[in-house]
């Protein structure tokens, strides 16, 4: 199949990792943003391709794993009002709220129904009159022109029972706040290439210029991730020697333009403004979300319901803040494996098919904390 086979050739991965071996000097740490990215990298053993000086660390790009817990407790606060049809893609629903989440809600009763697109929610507004549907739109920028629809064409109708419980998070902010830590360790970004698909690169050349740092943004295949680990590593290894600044990549060129997807862009800005948002393990980034604008204040479930302040700590044991910033790896987490399993997992990273704790546990099981 075009534009896949050519992307899982196992001769062309060699012959990418072989060069990466013969041009890497000294030790690189690079982090792949994405969480589809790090399960690409696990599935086919890509790290162990690579040679031992490059560190792959995972980063903070899997949407259910950054939602902070208040969101989830509060979609489940919602789901359990008896007028209310909680409406959510699938993978949410297993998620950790601080006590219970939203599969033990719909078994206790709630109404809770998934769905593969946010228009749908829409649909199920429009035949259910008599009750108010909340869509627990989340996500990074991937998805919000999807949910920004999904708004738009619920004020163009003049729905009156549905709204959005938003929880949405972008990634420019969430590598500067990276890049600012003090534990920092990373020298070079794989950028998300579907948030790409529709923000474009532009987004990340401040970045660039900023930190001096190289991104290169990468598609999700195996020969996708090793080409875009060699451009990085081309760029490291002749900054190493007094040749070359930090650059701006593009190595998903068959999806990725510099300027995005301009339309996409559009509707987001429409319906949607910058604003702080807090990500789950990590705390509160400034600029890093997205809440509804003030002509959408009748769709946005926050501001409909009157739900409170709920704040909830973390698990103690779970140390996915350190995963997600890629600080830690999910087997140095002293119950990774045991006491948290994708069927009873204690934090998100190994609840979500994008978590990179779950990648880790489907693909190496053996590698369980002793
Ligand atoms: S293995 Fe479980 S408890 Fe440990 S960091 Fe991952 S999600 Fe949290």
């Amino acid at each position: 199949m075009k534009y896949l086979d050519e992307y899982r050739d196992h001769r062309i991965a060699r012959a990418l990792a072989a060069e990466i071996v013969q041009r890497t000097t000294r030790p690189w740490v690079l982090m792949e943003i994405c969480g589809g990215q790090t399960h690409t990298i696990m599935r086919y053993g890509i790290d162990e391709l690579l040679p031992r000086a490059i560190e792959l660390v995972h980063g903070p790009g899997c949407p259910v794993c950054v939602t902070p817990l208040e969101t989830v407790d509060k979609a489940i606060a919602l789901a359990l009002q008896s007028d209310v049809i909680l409406v959510s893609y699938g993978d949410m629903l297993r998620v950790p709220g601080s006590r219970s989440d939203l599969f033990r809600a719909k078994a206790q009763g709630a109404d809770v129904r998934i769905a593969y697109s946010p228009t749908e929610a829409v649909k199920i507004a429009r035949s259910n009159p008599d009750r108010k549907v909340v869509f627990l739109a989340i996500g990074f920028e991937t998805t919000a022109p999807a949910n920004a629809m999904a708004a738009w064409q619920a004020r163009r109708e003049g729905l009156t029972n549905f709204s959005m419980l938003v929880s949405h998070v972008l990634v420019p902010p969430a590598i500067r706040a990276l890049m600012v830590s003090s534990a920092n360790r990373v020298q070079g970004f794989i950028a998300p290439g579907h948030v790409c698909t529709v923000m474009g690169c532009k987004e990340y050349e401040d970045l660039v210029r900023d930190f001096r740092i190289p991104i290169v943004v990468g598609g999700f295949e195996p020969v996708d991730i090793l080409e875009a680990v060699l451009m990085l590593v081309r760029q490291l290894e002749a900054r190493q020697l007094g040749a070359g600044v930090a650059r701006l990549e593009n190595q998903y060129v068959r999806s990725v333009s510099y300027q995005g997807n301009l339309p996409a862009q559009q509707i987001v800005a429409e319906v949607f403004e910058i604003a702080d948002q807090k990500w789950r393990g990590i705390g509160p980034i400034p600029q890093s979300g997205l809440r509804l604008r003030e002509e959408y204040a009748a769709f946005d479930a926050d501001r409909v319901f009157d739900l409170g302040e709920i704040a909830v700590d973390e698990p103690a044991e779970c140390i996915s803040a350190q995963v997600l910033q890629g600080l830690k790896k999910p087997t140095d987490c002293p119950v990774f494996g045991m006491r948290c399993t994708p069927e009873n997992p204690l934090g998100a990273p190994m609840v979500s098919t994008e978590g990179a704790c779950a990648a880790y546990y489907h693909y190496r099981r053996h590698a369980v904390a002793s």
